[in-house]
């Protein structure tokens, strides 16, 4: 057991939960990130992506309604500029990427209690079977007959894999993500040609524009991913200010009304930089999104970084992490 979970079940089981639950929470917005809800186990591609299956992500919901506001994405705009005051702790849901269940799995759970939850979408993958970079590493990585593969892009690096492929994979998806990796196609030419692996034909993957109409008339915000899900700090400027015009443009014309919010792919420090945040602001993105933690308070508020975090699918640690986060500003160490 993780020292978290361990600390989540005495927590619980003193009641310190209960009565951290009664504590006035700091005025701010959580704003928590899914990418895929259902069983992580059931898919080929990369599993860390499911945050939640339809019962945890219908429990979480329950609780985060019974203890907070839960905002549209109207509602979060409105916040962040300020136009109503942070009197309390709002909670805020977004999806990243688009995935079909998102549609299948997410919406009805949402509906059925009542919440809303902004999606970004990447038009690219819209409706598409494609299998973007982080789903191909994780399907050649654990697929490979080989035991060990040597990639040298953006550096040299050799990867082990007789123990456990899940850690491969991620270690794999963390070389992709360093800043320096400009030749981000190539580097994936290269680990095709390493694994000697072909990737399996798929089915739709990504919802459809039909389906994202159907959950913005149903109250769920849409926004922008970009259009073909770069890592921005490994783009030029002129390349980043297309991703962002374009999915923008693409987006408008496919939902029918104006979007205001993007978030930034992977979303980490290195992923994004300053001059992202402001080609994005001059575009007419109100709302930018991050995804490394945090709380948004009137202290640290940044439209055009607005901090949102991972939620832990164990339902414990879910609420234990929860309370730290809204009543302390931090996750328990
Ligand atoms: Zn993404």
């Amino acid at each position: 057991m993780s020292k978290r979970l361990l600390l989540a079940r005495s927590m619980k089981t003193l009641g310190i939960l209960r009565l951290m639950e009664m504590y006035k929470s700091r005025p701010g917005i959580l704003i928590l990130n899914h990418h895929r809800i259902g069983d992580s186990s059931s898919t080929r591609f990369d599993r860390k992506l499911f945050s939640a299956t339809t019962d945890e992500f219908d429990v979480q919901l329950k609780y985060l309604k019974k203890h907070f506001d839960v905002v549209s994405g109207g509602e979060l705009q409105d916040l962040v500029s300020r136009k109503t005051d942070l009197k309390r702790m709002y909670i805020s849901i977004t999806f990243d990427d688009g995935y079909l269940d998102n549609y299948t799995h997410a919406l009805p759970v949402l509906l059925a209690n009542q919440c809303t939850a902004t999606f970004f979408l990447i038009p690219q993958y819209v409706g598409t079977g494609l299998i973007p970079w982080w789903d191909e590493i994780a399907y050649l990585l654990r697929n490979t007959r080989k035991n060990k593969i040597s990639i040298q892009l953006p550096v040299p690096i050799t990867i082990e894999l007789d123990s456990d492929r899940e850690v491969a994979i991620q270690k794999m998806l963390q070389h992709y993500k360093r800043p320096d990796n400009v030749r981000s196609d190539e580097l994936m030419e290269e680990l095709r040609r390493e694994t000697e692996c072909v990737l399996p034909v798929v089915e739709r993957r990504f919802l459809d524009w039909k389906e994202a109409r159907e959950m913005n008339a149903a109250g769920m915000s849409i926004g922008s991913h970009t259009q073909t899900h770069p890592i921005l700090g490994q783009i030029t400027p002129e390349r980043q200010q297309w991703e962002l015009e374009y999915s923008k443009q693409v987006i408008e014309e496919n939902i029918g009304s104006k979007i205001y919010s993007l978030a930034y792919p992977v979303g980490t420090p290195g992923g994004f930089d300053i001059t992202t945040e402001h080609l994005a602001r001059s575009l007419g993105y109100s709302m930018c999104f991050s995804f490394y933690g945090g709380v948004n308070t009137p202290r640290n508020m940044n439209p055009a970084n607005l901090l949102r975090g991972n939620t832990n699918s164990a339902p414990d640690l879910f609420r234990t992490e929860t309370m730290f986060l809204t009543k302390l500003g931090r996750l328990p160490h």
